[in-house]
């Protein structure tokens, strides 16, 4: 027993490097560059969830036969269009939020983790929102996962023409995959009269030619 006090004291020793050892790694970035949000950026991402969470339905606008033949948001989130719920269905699966580059993408998503791109901040509050829900979806799994767009996608990015899908992981090849979802909110907001049905359309069209049937 005359040693047991040198080597409890070396366990000791050794638990807290173990210790330091793992905080370490669980402080290490996923992406390779990022930073935190500074304040500006942390206000921009405050106000779109403000402006999510005023998208309350009242009325419908649209004939009640065209509603029901497109409307597909309740049968995609499991719950009736409201902004407040759809912006707590963001939050709980987007834990954390970081600046930093996305290349060829606004924004990336990884393991509850969203990595936000400069251009992202440069967008407006309505494209902000449609970033965060298709980043969101992401974290429902691999399902939700992208294809490979055609070589020959014709369409263009809404939000960056430079950014080219064709040839790129930009597709979906579900239905209900981040594109799904965000056209299914587009919808709504023409339907309820948040958006003139011009630009839900357009919008509503873009996010929908994202989705590839093979
Ligand atoms: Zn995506």
């Amino acid at each position: 027993m005359a040693d047991s006090k040198p080597h409890s004291e070396f366990s000791s020793l050794f638990f807290q490097l173990f210790v330091f050892f793992v905080i370490c790694i669980c402080n290490q970035s996923i992406f390779s560059d990022e930073s935190k949000l500074n304040a500006k950026q942390n206000k921009i991402l405050k106000e779109t969830f403000v402006y999510l969470e005023s998208l309350e339905p009242k009325k419908i606008k649209i004939d009640k036969s065209t509603y029901a033949r497109h409307t597909q948001f309740e049968s995609f989130l499991k719950f009736p269009f409201s902004g407040k719920k759809l912006s707590r269905w963001i939050q709980s699966r987007i834990k954390k939020y970081s600046f930093g580059s996305t290349g060829d993408y606004v924004a990336m998503y990884q393991d509850g983790e969203v990595l936000l791109g400069r251009g992202f901040f440069n967008l407006n509050r309505l494209d902000r929102v449609l970033v965060l829900l298709h980043e969101a979806r992401h974290a429902d799994g691999k399902l939700y996962g992208h294809v490979v767009c055609p070589d020959d996608f014709p369409f263009l990015n809404t939000r960056d023409w430079k950014i080219h899908p064709a040839g790129k992981k930009g597709c979906d090849s579900v239905p209900d995959g981040g594109y799904g979802i965000t056209a299914s909110f587009l919808f709504e907001l023409g339907a309820y009269g948040f958006l003139n049905q011009t630009e839900a359309a357009y919008r509503y069209n873009s996010e929908i030619s994202r989705i590839i049937r093979d």
